[in-house]
């Protein structure tokens, strides 16, 4: 499963943000893509088989605190032995995400694939 954070946590601090491997943290009231920090880019197929433009700039999730985009975090399987987020916080506010579709570790390793392959782009 991806992980949240939990607002009631968190404090600001950032420590977690230059540490995900595929930017999927971002700070305060800040506009993300799925393009920042990943091989996506233009037109890409998603795990679901839509079509997504990675560029588009989508609104912040959370104009509180620092947020993370689920569907850009992988747990960091496959590259940590743990989620890095996590174990720089101070606070523990990055949290398993919990009452969703639960994401299975194959899903997950298909996730870093899509995040980090060029496959997926449409427009090569
Ligand atoms: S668990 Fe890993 S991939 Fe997910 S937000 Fe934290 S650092 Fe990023």
């Amino acid at each position: 499963m991806a992980l949240f954070i939990d607002t009631d946590l968190c404090t600001n601090m950032g420590a977690c943000e230059p540490e995900c491997p595929h930017t999927a943290i971002y700070d305060v009231g800040e506009y993300w893509k799925f393009s920042d920090g990943t091989s996506l880019s233009g037109q890409v197929k998603n795990l679901n088989g839509e079509v997504i433009d990675a560029d588009v700039i989508n609104k912040p999730l959370s104009d509180e605190s620092y947020f993370i985009v689920a569907d850009k975090c992988t747990n960091c399987i496959g590259e940590y032995d743990e989620p890095q987020c996590a174990a720089v916080c101070a606070t523990d506010a990055p949290t398993l995400i919990t009452g969703l579709e639960e994401e299975d570790k194959s899903r997950l390793i298909k996730k870093k694939e899509w995040l980090t392959e060029e496959q997926y782009n449409l427009d090569l």
